[in-house]
């Protein structure tokens, strides 16, 4: 089957899946306050301390065994991208580093534990935020990305773009790009549409170029909440795949926490024998 084929059925598959994290009003409530954590400081306060002595304990204490070790980030980006250029629309990188990319989408749960989590084994990852359901509460995903990971822009209130008007689709694009921006301090690079629709129509292109991301991206894998759904025949993965997860809790895993997933996905990823690597680590901005 041909690949666009392949990202069709996936992007119909996420639909189904989003569907149930993004199905609530998107001007929910905010989350309650961040919670104080086992070890008694509060979450999201530890984001600038030092990463932890023993590695392996802190793997243990999840319930979880150490990733390999991911190579150096490449000197020549494989992904090169232009504030001028062409917006290029890519699902994996190409490299040969055994390595995959893990993103985290929409942002609806919001809970503590993960922030611990994240502060406890360091595992890279990109966010891809919605505002609308982001907006009650930015301040979460801040020790999330004091961590050193980046935010990246998924639309003001998730609609599928090929859906709605080019107007639309540029305020899409171009609202959710200057609140992320104000937020978090840095404009957001990359651009991905709710479950990958229109990815490749000129219309959401020049809207994403117009508002200053530099590329659309897909995923390879979508992770459920025990295991990924994959696009390729063989269900493995390759190196340089992006697998996309979500921020879900309970209501949307059947009762599971963000951090069991998140624990299920890294141990997917480890018996493979690949490492998570930081997606921005292998992009040139331009
Ligand atoms: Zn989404």
């Amino acid at each position: 089957m041909p690949k666009r084929s392949w990202v069709r059925v996936a992007g119909a598959l996420a639909l189904l899946a989003a569907v149930a994290a993004c199905g609530g009003p998107p001007h929910g409530p905010a989350a309650p306050p961040a919670p104080t954590g086992p070890s008694g400081s509060p979450a999201g306060t530890t984001a600038a301390a030092a990463p932890p002595a023993d590695p392996a304990a802190v793997w243990a204490k999840w319930g979880l065994q150490p990733l390999p070790a991911a190579p150096a980030a490449p000197a020549d980006k494989p992904v090169k991208l232009s504030a001028d250029g062409e917006v290029p629309v890519f699902s994996e990188v190409p490299t040969h580093d055994r390595v995959v990319f893990i993103t985290v989408d929409d942002g609806a749960e919001k809970d503590p534990r993960f922030v611990e989590m994240m502060t406890d084994l360091r595992v890279p990852f990109s966010m891809f935020l919605t505002r609308d359901i982001v907006r009650g509460d930015y301040g979460y995903f801040k020790p999330l990305q004091a961590l050193g990971n980046h935010i990246h822009n998924h639309s003001t209130d998730h609609p599928a773009m090929s859906t709605v008007s080019p107007e639309r689709q540029h305020a899409e694009v171009c609202d959710a790009q200057a609140a992320l921006t104000e937020q978090y301090g840095t404009a957001p690079l990359l651009f991905r549409p709710p479950y990958g629709d229109g990815a490749h129509s000129d219309g959401l292109r020049t809207a994403v170029r117009a508002c200053g991301p530099r590329a659309v991206v897909l995923w390879r894998e979508s992770m459920q909440i025990h295991n990924m759904q994959y696009q390729a025949a063989d269900k493995k993965l390759r190196p340089g795949d992006i697998i996309l997860a979500h921020f879900r809790g309970p209501k949307d895993l059947k009762g599971e926490s963000m951090t069991k997933m998140f624990g299920e996905l890294l141990s997917r990823i480890r018996e493979q024998g690949f490492a998570v690597a930081r997606l921005e680590d292998y992009i040139d901005a331009g």
